[in-house]
């Protein structure tokens, strides 16, 4: 496993997943602040594959911890995996929202997010 998957599956491995479906806002995955964007970085191995959410604090702290080629991630707002589109922000509390639902195939844990309405029509 190169550096890089070791560092994230760390910061994954300090999660407590919750097992049924929550409707909510975003939290870096690694300080906890409330984010509505975030540097995206997948984690493949070890029996998960999700995207670890970084906040630009955690991210540099994470860039000058790790010299692997970090050209795949990006800073972008949270999309729904159903659309493709990004999720709406809760006009009470300006944080983006959506379903948060973690999901085992094959042994493999995965999490996806979701608009209210995509996570209904699709019966997830
Ligand atoms: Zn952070
Ligand atoms: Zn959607
Ligand atoms: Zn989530």
């Amino acid at each position: 496993m190169d550096s890089t998957q070791q560092k994230l599956l760390a910061i994954v491995e300090t999660w407590q997943p919750n097992e049924l479906p929550e409707y909510r806002g975003f939290r870096c995955g690694n300080c906890q602040k409330n984010i509505n964007e975030a540097w995206h970085h997948l984690v493949d191995t070890a029996g998960y594959k999700l995207q670890v959410h970084l906040c630009k604090t955690c991210e540099n702290l994470f860039r000058s911890q790790t010299n692997s080629n970090l050209s795949k991630t990006e800073f972008k707002a949270f999309t729904c995996d159903a659309c493709s589109k990004t999720l709406d922000i809760d006009k009470v509390d300006k944080q983006r929202k959506g379903y948060h639902v973690w999901l085992k195939t094959n042994g493999i844990l995965a999490e996806q997010h979701f608009h209210k309405s995509c996570f209904v029509n699709n019966n997830l």
